[in-house]
C-alpha cells in the first residue's frame, strides 16, 4: 500500500474542512492532506440547485484569506438594498480557486480528490481502488459532521406511485428538456417547508408559475432569521448591531418560548409568513423581507403534516389525504439539511471533530477551531474556549444554543490575542464594524453600551428559560 506522511488529515473538502485548513496552514507550518470523495472542492455546494444562493452576504462566507464576492449590494430583486449573495456555482468556483490559488501554492497541502476515507487514515481512491495509508504525525479531522444533506444526494423517505412526476429542484431550470417528450407541467407541488422549498416556491413565482397552480406541503411553520440583520457594512449598523441589542433585550425579557419569539418578531429580527399562525420550527433559515412577501402570495398551502405517499391523483399526508391535478410536477425539498447529531468534544485528543461554536456560521467556527489548535496547548483549554454550539432542531433547543454561543464569545472576549484575530477575520461578520466605531460616536456608542447591558441581562434569562425547557 502507498503511505504519506503528513500532520494533519482533513476529512472533508467542504466549507469547514477548507476554512479550517486555511487558517492552519496560515497559523502554523503543518502539512495537510484533505480527502475528499467528492470530485472538487466545496462539499454539498457542488450538488446544490442551480437558482441556490446563500443565505447571508458573501463578505462572511468561504475562507478567512480570500473574499467571496464583489462586496456590492443588490440594486435590484428580492435581496435588493442588502449585501449580494453568492450563487451555489459561484460558492463553487470559490471554492476551487481556494485550493488552486491558496492552498496548494502553500506546498503544505496535498489534495486527495474522488476518495474515501475508510478509518485510521487509510484512504481508498474511488477510480482506481488504489488504497494509501496516511501516516498522520498530528490529527485526523472530521470536517463532514455538520454537513447537510441536500435534495439531489438523499433519497425519499415516502412512497411514490406509479405514474407520479418527482423531481429535485436542480431539474427545475431544465424542464424545457423534456417538453417534447413529457409535456410542460402546469401544475406543481412543492414538498418541504425549509430553505430549499422557500427558494423553490420563489423561483417557480418569478419564472412565471401563476400562484394558483402552486400547491405548498408544509408541515410545520418556521420562525425566519431576518436578513436586513446580518448585513456587515457600517450603514447598517443600527439593524445589525443595534439589532443584536434588541435581540439580547427580547432575550433578557422573554416570559417564555411563545413569548420570547414573539419578542424576536417585533423587533423585527424574526419574520413569519403566515402571521396567524405559531411556527413550531426555527432551523436558522435567513431570508430578505421581500422574499417573504412573495411567498404571502402563496395561498394554497397543505398543512396535513409530512407526506407518506405520493400518488399520480393525490398525495397520502401524516393527517389526511390531498387531491392533485393530473401532469402535476412533484419537487422534492425534503432532504433535511440538519439531520440531529449529538454534540461532542471538538478536541478529542487525536481527533478533532468541527462542529459551529457560533450559530450559525460554519465557516467562522471552522476558522476559530484552528486558530485554537494552532496557539493554544491542552485540550482541556481548546474546549472551554470552543465548546460546540448545539443546532436548535427543535425550537426549545433555541435558548440553550444561544447561552452557549455567549459563553464562547465571553471567552473569547477575555483572550486577548484570540480577540484580535477575531476582530481582523472576515469571516466575523461584525467585526470590523466593531472596531471601527469611533470613540466621539455617540449614537453608535449608545448602541454598543445597550449591548453589553442587555447581553447581561439576557444571560441569566436565557439559563431560567433553557431549564424551563428542559423541564430542569
Ligand atoms: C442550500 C444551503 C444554503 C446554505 N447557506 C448558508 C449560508 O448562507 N451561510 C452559512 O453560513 N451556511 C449556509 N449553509 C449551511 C452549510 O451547511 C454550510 O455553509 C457548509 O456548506 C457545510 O459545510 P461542511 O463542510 O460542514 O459540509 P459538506 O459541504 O457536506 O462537506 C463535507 C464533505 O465531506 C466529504 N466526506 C464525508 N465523509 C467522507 C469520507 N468518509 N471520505 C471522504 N470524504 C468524505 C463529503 O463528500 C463532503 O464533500 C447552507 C446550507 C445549504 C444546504
Amino acid at each position: 500500500m502507498r503511505t504519506l506522511d503528513t500532520d494533519y488529515l482533513v476529512i472533508g473538502s467542504g466549507t469547514a474542512g477548507l476554512a479550517f485548513t486555511d487558517t492552519l496552514i496560515t497559523e502554523t507550518d503543518a502539512h495537510v492532506t484533505v480527502v475528499d470523495r467528492r470530485g472538487q472542492p466545496g462539499g454539498h455546494w457542488n450538488d446544490a440547485y442551480g437558482f441556490v444562493t446563500l443565505h447571508q452576504p458573501s463578505a462572511f462566507y468561504g475562507v478567512n484569506s480570500l473574499e467571496l464576492g464583489s462586496g456590492l449590494k443588490d440594486t435590484q430583486g428580492l435581496n435588493q438594498g442588502l449585501y449580494e449573495l453568492a450563487s451555489g456555482a459561484e460558492v463553487s468556483a470559490y471554492f476551487q480557486r481556494v485550493m488552486r490559488q491558496r492552498l496548494l501554492p502553500s506546498g503544505r497541502v496535498t489534495y486527495l480528490p474522488m476518495a474515501n476515507h475508510l478509518g485510521d487514515g487509510q484512504v481508498e481512491s474511488l477510480l482506481s481502488g488504489e488504497r494509501t495509508q496516511v501516516r498522520v504525525r498530528r490529527k485526523i479531522v472530521d470536517a463532514h459532521y455538520g454537513g447537510p444533506r441536500v435534495p439531489s444526494t438523499h433519497a425519499p423517505r415516502f412512497e411514490v406511485g406509479p405514474g407520479v412526476r418527482l423531481v429535485p429542484p436542480n431539474a427545475l431550470p431544465g424542464l424545457w428538456h423534456g417538453a417534447a417528450t413529457q409535456g410542460l407541467p402546469r401544475r406543481f407541488v412543492v414538498l418541504g417547508a425549509g430553505k430549499t422549498a422557500m427558494d423553490t416556491c420563489i423561483w417557480l413565482l418569478q419564472a412565471g408559475a401563476p400562484a394558483d397552480t402552486i400547491q405548498w406541503v408544509m408541515p410545520r411553520d418556521s420562525w425566519i432569521i431576518n436578513r436586513l440583520g446580518t448585513q456587515p457594512g457600517p450603514e447598517f449598523f443600527r439593524e445589525s448591531i443595534g439589532g443584536q441589542a434588541d435581540q439580547m433585550e427580547a432575550f433578557a425579557q422573554a416570559s417564555s418560548m411563545d413569548d420570547l419569539f414573539l419578542r424576536l418578531e417585533a423587533c423585527g429580527a424574526l419574520l413569519r409568513i403566515d402571521r396567524t399562525r405559531r411556527p413550531t420550527m426555527f432551523h436558522l433559515a435567513t431570508v430578505s423581507e421581500a422574499e417573504v412577501d412573495l411567498l404571502r402570495t402563496l395561498r394554497h398551502v397543505v398543512r396535513l403534516g409530512r407526506v407518506k405517499a405520493l400518488e399520480a391523483t393525490g398525495m397520502v399526508l401524516e393527517q389526511g389525504r390531498e387531491p392533485v391535478e393530473p401532469a402535476t410536477l412533484f419537487i422534492d425539498c425534503t432532504a433535511s439539511a440538519v439531520d440531529p447529531r449529538p454534540n461532542v468534544p471538538i478536541f478529542q485528543g487525536e481527533r478533532i471533530v468541527l462542529q459551529l461554536v457560533r450559530l450559525p456560521l460554519p465557516a467562522f467556527s471552522a476558522a476559530l477551531v484552528a486558530y485554537v489548535e494552532a496557539h493554544r496547548d491542552s485540550d482541556e483549554q481548546k474546549n472551554s474556549l470552543c465548546a460546540a454550539v448545539p443546532f436548535p432542531y427543535r425550537m426549545e433547543d433555541y435558548p440553550r444554543s444561544v447561552l452557549v454561543g455567549m459563553a464562547n464569545q465571553g471567552r473569547w472576549g477575555q483572550d486577548k490575542a484570540l480577540r484580535q484575530w477575531i476582530r481582523e477575520s472576515r469571516l466575523d461578520g461584525f467585526g470590523k464594524l466593531l472596531s471601527a466605531v469611533d470613540r466621539q460616536d455617540t449614537e453608535k456608542q449608545a448602541i454598543l453600551a445597550r449591548l453589553k447591558t442587555q447581553s447581561m441581562a439576557a444571560m441569566a434569562n436565557l439559563s431560567r428559560l433553557a431549564s424551563a425547557a428542559s423541564g430542569a
